[in-house]
């Protein structure tokens, strides 16, 4: 299974947002203590990769012999956000042992729902399943994305989509877009890659 060309669309729009201050590939993925979302295009050549026997990382087995709903819903948090299906990757909690998670809650903004318990040190959260190996909220050292790879930049490849949206800023904070540019962001999402299937929906 290929990838397909990212659309020109979004390299322009990418190269609108992202900061020259700080090199996504040198930083080897700090931000992934709270992690963006894939698109189902990402997730299918996920589940690609893991049947390959290629999604390997320290400290932690993906589940054997997953079809793949039971991937989706083993290791992603599926949620309806501005007319899309945003696929938000699990991040290990408790001794490394259990994909936490996280599904949309009635009447609460996802973002900030997700961001206090990912930040809870009670949780003992240890960053997204598609890292190198565990973070801690004592030592985020950066760890390497699994799903990276250089050599696709061009595409639209395993990598979520989001993750490949942030950057930082000078404060080596993750950079929110500015709301036009996140507007624009979504529109091309919904043009791009909005036939997503209800049925990977959370129940
Ligand atoms: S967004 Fe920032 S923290 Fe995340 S990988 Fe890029 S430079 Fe590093
Ligand atoms: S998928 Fe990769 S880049 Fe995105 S949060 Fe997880 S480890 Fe970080």
């Amino acid at each position: 299974m290929e990838p397909e060309k990212l659309p020109e669309e979004f390299v322009q729009l990418f190269c609108a947002h992202h900061s020259e201050k700080y090199d996504c590939t040198l930083c080897d993925n700090s931000c992934c203590f709270q992690s963006g979302f894939a698109v189902l295009e990402n997730v299918r050549l996920i589940y690609h990769l893991y049947t390959e026997g290629k999604l390997v990382r320290e400290g932690f087995e993906f589940e054997p012999g997953l079809e793949f709903s039971g991937f989706v819903g083993t290791y992603f948090d599926a949620v309806p956000i501005n007319g899309i299906i945003a696929y938000f990757p699990r991040h290990l909690a408790h001794e490394d042992s259990l994909p936490l998670r996280l599904p949309p809650k009635p009447d609460t903004n996802y973002y900030t729902y997700r961001a206090e318990i990912l930040g809870n040190p009670f949780e003992d959260c240890r960053g997204c399943v598609f890292l190198e190996s565990s973070m801690s909220h004592k030592d985020r050292r950066a760890r390497r994305c699994i799903l990276h790879d250089e050599s696709r930049a061009d595409y639209n490849y395993a990598k979520p989509i989001d993750c490949r949206f942030l950057t930082c800023s000078t404060s080596r904070r993750v950079k929110p877009p500015l709301p036009s540019l996140e507007q624009r962001y979504f529109e091309l999402l919904r043009k791009h890659y909005g036939n997503h299937e209800t049925a990977l929906l959370p129940k």
